[in-house]
């Protein structure tokens, strides 16, 4: 699995996550990013990359094999 987490320190709230990748990523009333789920399969590594590069503050951290990288 990969791990997906938000530094809200960081977060501006440009929204470029959401459109990289809605079904994860999503905005609160107060206008940051929150996840819709805070692991997912591995087979999304690749879209989850392009949203942690989308994001102007480098605000997404993306932590493939959280499991350990067991199988
Ligand atoms: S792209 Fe980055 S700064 Fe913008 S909402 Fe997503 S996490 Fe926050």
């Amino acid at each position: 699995m990969i791990k997906i987490s938000i530094d809200l320190g960081l977060c501006q709230g440009y929204g470029n996550c959401v459109s990289a990748d809605p079904e994860i990523f999503d905005l609160n009333d107060s206008g940051f990013a929150f996840l819709h789920v805070e692991e997912v399969p591995d087979d999304r590594l690749s879209t989850l990359r392009d949203a942690a590069a989308v994001c102007p503050v480098e605000a997404i951290r993306v932590e493939p094999d959280a499991d350990g990288g067991q199988r």
